[in-house]
């Protein structure tokens, strides 16, 4: 169960007013809000023991490496990886994905192909296509149904022995539909090929378990979890993680250096050059802690109540209509109303104090596949509350009077 009143006491923000209304704050898809005992974390850090870690033989040091290394082993729980070893703290999803990417450069030959899913996120297929146009790989696409799914026959079909890497997201962030991971992973093993799940959007709302999943990479940000921003993981597995080369050179992740030869750091050194976020990484355990003990469950299903109230009264408005209709869903509910405009929809809800995303959420080929500029985009966090909705759905039935 969820305690909602109490929940909310914890997250100062909620207390807002927007332009004269108490914030209804429906942007969890694209940065989650931090609770106190979050900020307290960051504070604590440095009103208390700021100092660089791994480096030092002083009290502080200490103390900031113990707290950074205890940090990573929650987060190693909380995936249930086998080894602290293979958490690499980054500067979030974006930057592990270009970790991995940019690694397979030298793995990668001429001809080898890469597949991506058609729900992506830019983070997703940048990467991937400059290391196509760096290799010669070639790059493919697993396209989508109108309900917002993959076409797995499709993706059955694609794979093959030429397919060194697997690219999806565990959920989309443009639509919120929940990918058959478990599916894509074993059919890209049946082929040797390497499977990188995008869990950025999962995260909020499911646990994974990296070992039952079998997954070789999986990445994900802080800041939808309930920390800061500029931190995340790669997890990646030990083989994987050592068949990799270093992402950038520096300080941390060396072992011995000379002119003529450097050798490397174990891991998870080697992929940490430089300092880190020392107080993020530590903030990004404090916000696990905080949302373990609420419980994935109870998360899960009470959103899960709030998805299915919000998509129920939003289709009682005439013209509304939802993209991403699959059983499967986290709780983002994301549609347009009739042909106006998602961008004026959106800044007369900034009005009313209601927080949602218009545009197209940093997934374009989604967009141009059902031929719109964007979408309204509601995404609810376990602190939302059924009046909360009552009050975005009055406001966006106000929106749609005014334009049309
Ligand atoms: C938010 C998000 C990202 C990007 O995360 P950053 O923290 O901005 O690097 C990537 N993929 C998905 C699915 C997301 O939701």
């Amino acid at each position: 169960m969820i305690q909602i009143d109490k929940i909310r006491e914890d997250f100062p923000i909620l207390k807002r007013v927007i332009n004269g209304k108490p914030l209804v704050y429906f942007d969890n898809a694209a940065t989650s809000q931090t609770p106190q005992v979050v900020i307290d974390a960051i504070v604590d850090y440095y009103s208390n023991y700021n100092a660089n870690i791994h480096r030092g033989v002083h009290t502080l040091s200490q103390e900031a490496t113990d707290k950074y290394e205890e940090a990573r082993i929650k987060v190693q729980q909380h995936f249930n990886a086998k080894h602290a070893y293979e958490i690499i703290l980054t500067a979030g999803t974006t930057h592990s994905i270009n970790m991995v990417a940019s690694g397979f450069a030298s793995l990668i030959q001429k001809g080898d192909e890469i597949i991506v899913s058609a729900l992506e996120h830019h983070s997703n297929i940048v990467p991937w296509q400059m290391l196509c146009e760096k290799t010669g790989a070639i790059l493919k696409v697993i396209p989508m149904n109108l309900d917002g799914s993959l076409q797995m026959d499709a993706y059955h079909t694609l794979v093959n022995k030429k397919t060194k890497v697997v690219f999806c997201n565990h959920v989309s962030n443009a639509l919120g539909v929940v990918n058959p991971i478990e599916e894509i992973i074993k059919k890209a093993h049946q082929f040797g090929a390497a499977v990188l799940i995008d869990g950025a959007q999962a995260t909020p709302h499911i646990k994974p378990d990296v070992q039952a999943l079998d997954v070789d990479f999986y990445v994900a940000s802080a800041h939808k979890l309930c920390g800061p921003t500029g931190v995340g993981l790669l997890y990646g597995k030990k083989e994987w993680l050592e068949k990799l080369p270093p992402y950038q050179g520096g300080g941390e992740m060396i072992d011995v250096v000379t002119f003529e030869k450097t050798t490397y750091a174990g891991l998870p050194h080697k992929f940490e050059a430089g300092t880190p976020n020392i107080c993020g990484g530590i903030a990004f355990g404090a916000g696990l802690d905080y949302m373990n003990a609420i419980g994935f469950d109870n998360i899960a299903n009470y959103e899960a109540e709030l998805l299915a109230y919000g998509t129920a009264e939003l289709l009682k408005i005439e013209g509304v209509k939802i993209y991403g209709t699959t059983e499967e869903k986290t709780a983002v509910i994301s549609f347009n109303v009739g042909e106006i405009h998602p961008y004026d929809i959106g800044v007369i809800l900034d009005k009313l104090g209601i927080a949602v995303r218009t545009g197209h959420h940093c997934a374009q080929p989604i967009m141009d596949f059902y031929k719109i500029p964007g979408t309204i985009r509601a995404s609810f966090s376990f602190y939302n509350t059924k009046e909360e909705i009552d009050v975005f759905v009055n406001g966006l039935k106000r929106a749609v009077m005014m334009l049309s």
